[in-house]
């Protein structure tokens, strides 16, 4: 690797202010999963690696009343699996931080280097946009929220500008009569990346019908995929096995999932089905 300065700020205001000056010849680096491959493969060529690391600010994971759960950017991915506070609040959250890649990976990389990073193929993103949770992100200009609807782009491509930092997730409280699941189908390696990921947020009505069905497939496309007029077919109904597999039926027909190494486009529709009916399914018994 060619000569790279390496900054390790110890505050975000730091941090940023050499990011406003030199964003254009600075890569952020966090736990280093990521980005060492990409310099290793030489598809990136930065002078100077601006270290999170050292940014203490960035680290907690806690519970707010009203607003929800916040997780620091630089929270690995295994502190947020294992998070007492995650696994009481969002239990769906802190199981898909455990599926993702090996242990070892899981305590280097952090949750939001796993955000930033957008590569399609990643478990948390379809899970946080289902439960519409939000990305705080700072430059030496402004803060501001992005909800993570909007947060993906497109390949490796996010909303983040090239000043902003993101520090902060939050995912806002789940009413309780909320189930959720997360299945993740792997077609190669069980360490893999997902072939396909399916996450399904239930919110029942106290008679037990549905009031409001999300579920949003991850490493099918660009960016998570979610099929309003599939979701729509849930509204006031009871969640029966027929409805399931009429929802199931609708998201796959409308999705236009890409073709890579783990599957065909056809072969992904057939997974979204099964997987979409299973999501649904393991979210309304609970586990
Ligand atoms: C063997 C292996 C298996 C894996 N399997 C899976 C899997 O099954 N599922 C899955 O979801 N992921 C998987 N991953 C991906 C892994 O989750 C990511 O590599 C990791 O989350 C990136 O986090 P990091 O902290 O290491 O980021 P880094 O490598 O440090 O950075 C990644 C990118 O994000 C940018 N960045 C980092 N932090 C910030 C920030 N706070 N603000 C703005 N930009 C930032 C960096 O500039 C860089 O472009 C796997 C990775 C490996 C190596």
């Amino acid at each position: 690797m060619p000569n790279i300065k390496l900054l390790q700020p110890t505050s975000l205001d730091e941090a940023l202010s050499h990011l406003s000056a030199k964003s254009d010849e600075t890569k952020i680096i966090s736990g280093g999963t990521a980005l060492v491959i990409m310099l290793k493969n030489r598809l990136i060529a930065p002078a100077t690696l601006l270290s999170l690391a050292g940014l203490q600010e960035l680290r907690g994971i806690r519970h707010e009343p009203g607003i929800g759960l916040r997780i620091g950017a630089l929270a690995t991915i295994r502190e947020a699996e294992t998070s007492l506070v995650i696994r009481e609040r969002q239990p769906i959250l802190a199981q898909t931080f455990g599926k993702v890649g090996n242990i070892r990976v899981r305590h280097a990389a952090t949750v939001g280097g796993n955000l930033s990073e957008a590569d399609y193929a990643s478990d948390p993103p379809c899970v946080l946009v289902a439960l519409r949770a939000r990305a705080k992100a700072r430059s030496a200009r402004a803060e501001r929220e992005i909800p993570l609807m909007d947060f993906f782009k497109g390949f490796y491509e996010t909303a983040l500008a090239p000043d902003e930092i993101l520090t902060e997730l939050i995912v806002p409280d789940a009413l309780p009569e909320t189930r959720a699941a997360y299945v993740k189908y792997v077609s190669r390696s069980s360490e893999d990346r997902p072939c396909v990921g399916m996450a399904a947020v239930v919110e029942n009505q106290a008679d037990g019908s549905c009031k409001s069905l999300r579920l949003v497939a991850g490493a099918v496309a660009e960016t998570p995929q979610e099929i309003a007029s599939a979701e729509a077919l849930a509204g006031g109904k009871r969640l029966t096995d027929t409805v399931i597999d009429e929802i199931a039926d609708a998201y796959s027909s409308a999705i236009e999932p890409l073709s890579d190494l783990r599957g065909s486009a056809w072969y992904r529709k057939q997974i979204i089905r099964v997987m979409a009916r299973r999501a649904m399914q393991q979210a309304l018994d609970g586990h």
